[in-house]
């Protein structure tokens, strides 16, 4: 305010110096325009004292405890804060002793009714969320200690065991929030490559990471539709449901575990696109697996992951999950197979080989054309239409040209070769 008022009277000695007494008389009607709009401001501020002491009869005296709010944040719930906008509910929140979900804790200094009836509101729609989630999970896996997070579009139960992230240590609650940020991450970079409107991926996700096989087997028969048996198991197409647990050989640590849900969230993704369509067992495995893959790689820099369903690839890791190099090699010796064989394949009947083609195929289309442009041909094969019209339709593209159009593109941007 200080600099403010003084703001106009500099101007206009400056304007008196420019250009002699003339400028005077301008300078002065300049003064009483500010002046007059100073005093319109004067008016308007004793206007809004006015109203601000008829609001303070709520909390008469400024609280320096709550800094006038009414309620101080929680500090029970840890580093990942369940105030981020992203954090809809949180179970550690909803069940704490001190807050039961409202996130903040009312000031006993003052008083201020309507952050008072915002916060039980808050607090009744946790307890609701949980006993929900309670009925839905834990009772089915018959374990009380299952964590629960509502995000903007996922529901996760997680019970994986305190491990390292980096260098880091975070325990179950910790990486719960993690996994939740990493899935929604997921989302929004599906979304993103692919140019996709916010209608196209119409399901919540709705993910189950479980520390132990029981929780595991317990759940997925009820929530997935069948399985257990594997390590994880998916139900795709208009649900977009993963259950698994982290089994300990295959995924023995964080960076193991957040690349197998990349790559089974992006299965449930791209079967999520509209229109809702599982593709992998109606013959096009190529762009299931292929996606799933795609992910993978761009966001954890490797390729490790066969589903419970891609049976026909053998257990373990192919050429340590980087695949543009041996795809380039196979290209070179002319001993690939043709897309016209691999595009016929259910997602279980691919090799290693193959999926490494998969791969190589979703990333030379949307390379090539646009994530958008491959979205439609999606959506065009999940609407019925045959892969060769959906080609030339939208890439403008002959079947019988595609692996002369591909093997060109891999020629230049696969390296021989490294990674
Ligand atoms: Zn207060
Ligand atoms: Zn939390
Ligand atoms: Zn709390
Ligand atoms: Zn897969």
């Amino acid at each position: 305010m200080t600099s403010g008022s003084c703001a106009p009277l500099v101007e206009i000695f400056a304007s008196i110096q420019g250009d002699g007494w003339r400028s005077v008389y301008r300078g002065a009607a300049l003064f009483v325009k500010r002046m007059s709009l100073r005093f319109l401001s004067l008016i308007l501020c004793a206007i809004g004292s006015v109203v601000a002491q008829d609001e303070s009869v709520a909390s008469p005296v400024a609280c320096r405890y709550c800094k006038s709010e009414g309620e101080r944040v929680c500090k029970k719930h840890g580093r990942f804060l369940e105030s981020d906008r992203a954090v809809l509910q949180c179970s550690v929140a909803a069940a704490c002793r001190t807050c039961a979900g409202a996130l903040a804790v009312d000031c006993k200094i003052c008083k201020n009714e309507v952050v008072e009836r915002t916060a039980a509101e808050r607090r009744e729609q946790a307890r609701i969320w949980l006993a929900g989630r309670r009925k839905a999970v834990d009772a089915i896996a018959k374990n009380s200690d299952l964590l629960h997070v509502k995000t903007a579009h996922l529901d996760l139960a997680f019970s994986i065991r305190p491990q390292l992230v980096g260098r880091r240590k975070l325990d179950t609650h910790q990486l719960m929030h993690l996994y939740a940020d990493r899935i929604e991450a997921l989302r929004s970079d599906f979304i993103l490559s692919f140019k996709l409107r916010k209608d196209e991926l119409p399901a919540r996700l709705q993910v189950y990471m479980f520390g132990d096989r029981r929780d595991h087997r317990l759940v997925s028969p009820r929530v997935a539709g069948g399985g257990g048996g594997g390590s994880g198991m998916k139900l795709m197409g208009v649900d977009a449901v993963y259950c698994m647990y982290q089994e300990p050989l295959t995924m023995s640590g964080d960076e193991a575990l957040h690349r197998n849900i990349v790559h089974s969230v992006a299965h449930l993704l791209i079967s999520n696109l509209r229109p809702e369509v599982w593709l992998g067992n109606l013959g096009h495995g190529w762009i299931d697996a292929g996606v799933a893959h795609w992910f993978e790689d761009r966001i954890t820099g490797g390729c490790s992951n066969y589903c419970y369903e891609e049976v026909g690839a053998k257990k373990g890791s192919y050429k340590g999950g980087h695949w543009r190099v041996p795809v380039r090699r196979a290209i070179e010796s002319g001993k690939h197979e043709s897309f016209v064989v691999v595009s016929k394949l259910n997602t279980d009947q691919l090799t290693w080989p193959q999926h490494a083609l998969a791969f190589a195929y979703v990333d030379f289309l949307v390379a090539s054309f646009s994530g958008r442009a491959f979205a439609d041909f999606v959506s065009a094969i999940k609407r019925g239409d045959a892969v060769r019209d959906a080609l030339v339709a939208t890439f403008e593209m002959k079947i019988l040209e595609f692996d002369d159009v591909f093997t060109a593109w891999v020629k230049k941007n696969y390296p021989l070769e490294g990674r």
